[in-house]
């Protein structure tokens, strides 16, 4: 239930919010008005992706979104059982799955996206359970610091948005889960890296969105890590 919630959710923050301009409010009330269009997995196989709502042919992107979300919710649920992990659990995959959409296709990460999620970050360091809020104020530091550096050195290889990301990856994960979170999205992305160019979907010249690596590194760690905080 929840993952379906969050899958639709997912689509329509990837549909509205990249095409927002600076100041401008998103429409929440879309969300309602065109259900039909972010949560297409109960018509999709009749209409073969043809929307009830508007009759545009959606992305497969739709579909997949509703379906990882709802897998990915459920594992949660399933290894956290009812507790306050599970409940941030799910916001996080919310966030990280809009990240990575929005990234894929527009290669930006939004600061609309990134400012909510670095004060949830911090609302949740007050809870018994995440990472004290020291912690999240030194991880948020050495995320962003980090890869400041690293965009510094790499002259727009990374882009501010990844910095943004990363700072936001630390005061989720808090010091020192964040340096974990960070390698395994930097040896994920690596890894995603050679495989373009080996089978040709990418040049050394071509941008490369970091962004969904950082997320996955991200929501691996924080499902491995977060217990034991
Ligand atoms: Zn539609």
């Amino acid at each position: 239930m929840i993952g379906w919630v969050i899958g639709g959710l997912v689509n329509w923050a990837a549909d509205v919010l990249p095409g927002l301009q600076p100041g401008e409010r998103p429409d929440f009330s879309a969300v309602w008005r065109a259900r039909a269009h972010y949560w297409v997995l109960t018509w999709w196989r009749q209409r073969q992706g043809v929307c009830p709502h508007c009759e545009q042919k959606l992305k497969r992107r739709h579909l997949a979104v509703n379906l990882i979300a709802i897998i990915l919710t459920t594992a949660m649920a399933l290894h956290w059982g009812w507790a306050l992990e599970t409940i941030v659990g799910w916001l996080y995959v919310f966030f990280f799955l809009a990240v990575t959409v929005i990234d894929f296709e527009h290669h930006r990460v939004l600061n609309i996206m990134i400012a909510p999620a670095a004060l949830v970050a911090a609302l949740i360091s007050l809870l018994p359970i995440a990472p004290e809020p020291l912690s999240v104020v030194l991880g948020g530091m050495v995320g962003f610091g980090l890869f400041l550096l690293l965009a510094l050195i790499g002259r727009g290889a990374l882009g501010m948005g990844d910095v943004k990301l990363a700072g936001v990856i630390g005061m989720m994960l808090g010091f020192p889960n964040v340096i974990t979170a960070l390698m395994v999205g930097a040896i994920l992305g690596g890894v995603g890296a050679a495989v373009m160019l080996i089978t040709r979907k990418a040049t050394r010249k071509t941008a490369i969105a970091y962004a969904p690596y950082l997320a996955f590194g991200a929501l691996l760690t924080i499902w491995w890590k977060l217990r034991i905080f």
